[in-house]
């Protein structure tokens, strides 16, 4: 769903009182009076819905914005009328004091007041009885302090939460299911969704790479938003009484948004990882509010790009095996059956993950031929005479780095894993000394 909002720009007017005289008096009948006796506006020509109800009104003040009375900005309800014609919604906001000084920052926050109805999602630290000021969602929405990235002239989009809850999203990726998903930066019709066993709580996660409207966050990476529609953004306190109605859980930990005032810091957003980045153990954990296991479990997400791959899933649970060996083993020289070396796994699963290393001691290192067998049989070559005349051969791979070990994802792990070291030519001679294998499964 599209949003198309257009404004008629009417002024400037001068108004009779000096500016002070508007922060108790609002200024909005005596512009609305200018702009309709001095430059001929007619209010039903911005009556969409032709309903006697002006659709939305913005006022905009000459000079630095002043956080004072009717002044400061707002977006409220004034009834005023024309005819058979009268004016509801309008905001207020000031232009700045010279033409550099104009942003749409604060303008675009009040008129998401006005046209959709957002709430706002910082903490003002005196509302839904609580006293005590925070971050809210920061920096991280317009309805937040976002308006004011890049002096206003940048200001961050609406979050997934918002524009969920008003139905901009007319695709939904339900993220329960156990999968590999792919988060796009800036396709504001989707959210990707995870779903609790109540209908106000759920998890939201959102693609906020540093491009576009995303470009002056304080950070880059996944989003992962703990929404309760029930909630408030005044309440930092995270118990079960009392939390954020959208929370970004901070990947760093700190939870500075809820402790702190500055609105978001490089560390909130989860950066590319192999393993688990978030689950009902890591801190911050995927809890519910009431401390229950959510379920949700996000891992394997890709760096910070345009698309962000990462794994969820509600039972998910990676896993690691670990086994070094020193295998302390001659290798025969000119040989073709070689030497195996044998690491056996115990646990039972599909491998997510491998790391493998080898250590050999050898005089020409492109006399050697390295294979690793799976327990099932299947085999992907190492190493095969690369190196020449050098040294001795130190292997460290794994699949983003080799991708030949991508044959062994999805292999079952439990058995023996081989090594099978060979020295295909002749005078050289050398020795296996270890070998290890870090194994991701689940
Ligand atoms: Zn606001």
């Amino acid at each position: 769903m599209n949003t198309n909002y257009t404004n008629t720009v009417v002024g400037p007017v001068r108004l009779s009182r000096k500016q002070s005289h508007y922060i108790n008096n609002l200024l909005v009948r005596e512009a609305l009076e200018i702009a309709i006796n001095d430059f001929n506006v007619n209010l039903a020509d911005y009556d969409s819905r032709g309903r006697g109800v002006v659709d939305a009104l913005s006022f905009m003040y000459a000079g630095r914005t002043l956080y004072a009375g009717d002044l400061w900005p707002h977006n409220s309800v004034i009834r005023l009328s024309d005819g058979n014609i009268r004016t509801h919604f309008y905001t207020i906001q000031s232009l700045g004091r010279h033409r550099i000084d104009l942003s749409i920052g604060t303008f675009a926050h009040e008129s998401g007041h006005m046209l959709c109805r957002f709430s706002d999602l910082y903490d003002y630290g005196k509302r839904d009885g609580d006293f005590e000021k925070s971050s809210g969602l920061g920096q991280y929405c317009l309805m937040s302090w976002g308006d004011h990235l890049n002096g206003g002239k940048t200001p961050a989009p609406i979050c997934a939460y918002l524009r969920d809850l008003i139905g901009w999203c007319d695709q939904e990726i339900i993220l329960n299911n156990h999968d590999v998903y792919e988060a796009e930066h800036g396709d504001y019709r989707t959210v990707m969704r995870f779903l609790t066993g109540k209908y106000n709580e759920y998890f939201l996660v959102e693609n906020r790479h540093q491009e576009g409207l995303d470009k002056h966050l304080p950070d880059t990476g996944l989003a992962v938003y703990h929404c309760d529609t029930r909630g408030s953004n005044e309440h930092q306190d995270g118990t079960p009484e009392n939390h954020y109605q959208c929370a970004l859980i901070q990947a760093d930990g700190h939870f500075d948004l809820e402790s702190s005032q500055r609105g978001g810091d490089e560390g909130d957003l989860y950066a590319s990882i192999h393993g688990i980045a978030l689950s009902d153990v890591t801190v911050p954990n995927s809890n519910e509010w009431d401390g229950s296991d959510s379920g949700l479990v996000i891992s394997g997400i890709g760096p910070s790009a345009s698309k962000i791959a990462f794994r969820t899933g509600a039972t998910l649970e990676d896993k690691i095996v670990h086994k070094n060996i020193v295998a302390d083993q001659l290798i025969p020289d000119d040989d073709e059956a070689g030497i195996e070396s044998s690491i056996t796994i115990d646990p039972a699963g599909s491998l997510v993950n491998i790391r493998v290393k080898v250590q050999i001691s050898h005089t020409y290192r492109g006399d050697l031929n390295v294979q690793l067998v799976a327990p099932s049989g299947k085999i992907v070559t190492l190493h095969s005479g690369q190196g020449g005349t050098l040294d001795n051969l130190a292997l460290d791979l794994d699949p983003q780095s080799f991708s030949p070990l991508n044959e062994f994802k999805g292999e079952a792990i439990q058995g023996p894993w081989l090594l099978h070291v060979r020295d295909l030519w002749q005078y050289d001679v050398g020795r296996l000394d270890t070998w290890s294998l870090t194994i991701e499964y689940e």
